[in-house]
């Protein structure tokens, strides 16, 4: 098998910050990949990088045979289509929509016709060319930048999250799509996704991204059952948060993730640390408690999982933390999409990866 991208040593820098470091990788021809990882751990970066929208600090890229570099850089990015996890819907029809980069491409109206009617057809809006695209809900919304993306019919398709915060509808047809475009037009899909099932159900290798670092590159049964010091269980995944850890004077630490948010830890470790809390040991209340643990944010609740007796639930805290309730909490305290909480946890809860 030839491989279709590679990533050779890749770093990218932000200012201070190192979203990726040192990252290396093959994507081969034809494969479906899922690039795994945590909230911050890089994944975006890396699809942008591939997608040659965003050049790496250092490292070298290579993409259909050859480097990327700043002479053909422009010409690699129509080689391959970039799906943003948060849709750019524009505020006309579906079929304008899809049609805009078709157009880019120079594709006469019959042309752009066929390819509109054939991309909404595999993401099952057959007939849907003159409906208001920001009329539609979010998960077909989705689904038109999917058709958008397909339209063009590039040799690698890129997914950001696909199906974050979409309902199991929309997530099995846009799983549906991606293993039909993949089987049927050998494009080679890259996807990011903090899904662990997704990484299992649909693709040929995964790479397990934490803090930058490319932890582990395996088949996915290989990543997700075997033993692992990056992956013991399903919670290192959720709660996952990367950032500079300073002592305090107490002896604990205090680990300052981005976006204002600062977690304590029982550890005495400082410089860049990556550390993980499990949804179960974090108390969910509607007001502030008095207690001793050390870590109490404020958010609101943005996505509710059931599954049965336990309740899921992603709340936005500044960072996202993934939070598991039983259902006798979850209806008592009448608790949904939008609701505020706090989230209380020990310093003690928060572990070293
Ligand atoms: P993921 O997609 O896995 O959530 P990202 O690639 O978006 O991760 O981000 C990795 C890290 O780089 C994060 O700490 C993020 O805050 C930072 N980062 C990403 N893009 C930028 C940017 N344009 N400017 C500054 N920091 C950024
Ligand atoms: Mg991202």
């Amino acid at each position: 098998m030839k491989w279709l991208m590679k990533l050779k040593d890749v770093t990218k820098c932000y200012g201070e910050i190192t979203a990726l470091d040192g990252a290396s990788l093959e994507i081969m021809e034809n494969e479906i990949f899922t690039v795994l990882g945590p909230n911050g751990s890089g994944k975006t970066t890396m699809l942008k990088i591939m997608a040659s929208i965003d050049e790496p600090t250092s490292g070298e890229v290579f993409f259909d045979g050859n480097i990327i570099n700043n002479s053909n850089r422009s010409q690699a990015r129509k080689k391959s289509t970039m799906v943003f996890q948060k849709t750019t819907i524009f505020n006309t029809t579906v079929y304008k929509n899809i049609a805009y980069g078709l157009k880019l491409r120079g594709y006469s109206k019959k042309e752009t016709e066929e390819k509109v009617k054939e991309a909404l057809s595999l993401v099952k809006l057959a007939g849907y060319e003159k409906r208001l695209a920001k009329k539609l809900s979010g998960g077909e919304q989705q689904r038109v930048s999917l058709a958008r993306a397909l339209a063009l019919n590039t040799k690698l398709l890129l997914l950001d999250e696909p199906t974050a915060n979409l309902d199991p509808k929309n997530v099995s047809i846009i799983e549906e799509t991606i293993s039909r475009v993949n089987r049927d037009f050998n494009t080679t899909v890259v996807m990011a996704t903090h899904n662990l099932f997704q990484a299992e159900t649909l693709t040929n290798r995964v790479a397990l991204l934490l803090g930058g670092k490319m932890a582990q590159v395996g088949a996915p049964q290989e990543i997700l059952r075997g033993p692992s010091i990056n992956l013991a269980s399903f919670a290192r995944l959720e709660n996952v948060f990367s950032g500079n850890s300073k002592i305090l004077r107490e002896g604990t630490s205090v680990i300052a993730v981005d976006d204002g948010v600062e977690i304590e830890a029982a550890l005495k470790k400082s410089g860049k640390v990556t550390v993980f809390v499990r949804p179960e040991d974090i108390i969910v209340s509607k007001k502030t408690m008095s207690s001793s643990a050390r870590n109490v944010f404020e958010g609101k609740i943005v996505e509710v999982s059931d599954f049965g007796p336990v309740v899921k639930l992603r709340v936005d805290a500044g960072k996202e933390f993934v939070v598991q309730i039983t259902k006798r909490s979850f209806v008592e305290m009448r608790l949904n999409v939008g609701s505020t909480v706090f989230l209380t946890f020990k310093a003690s809860s928060v572990h070293l990866i």
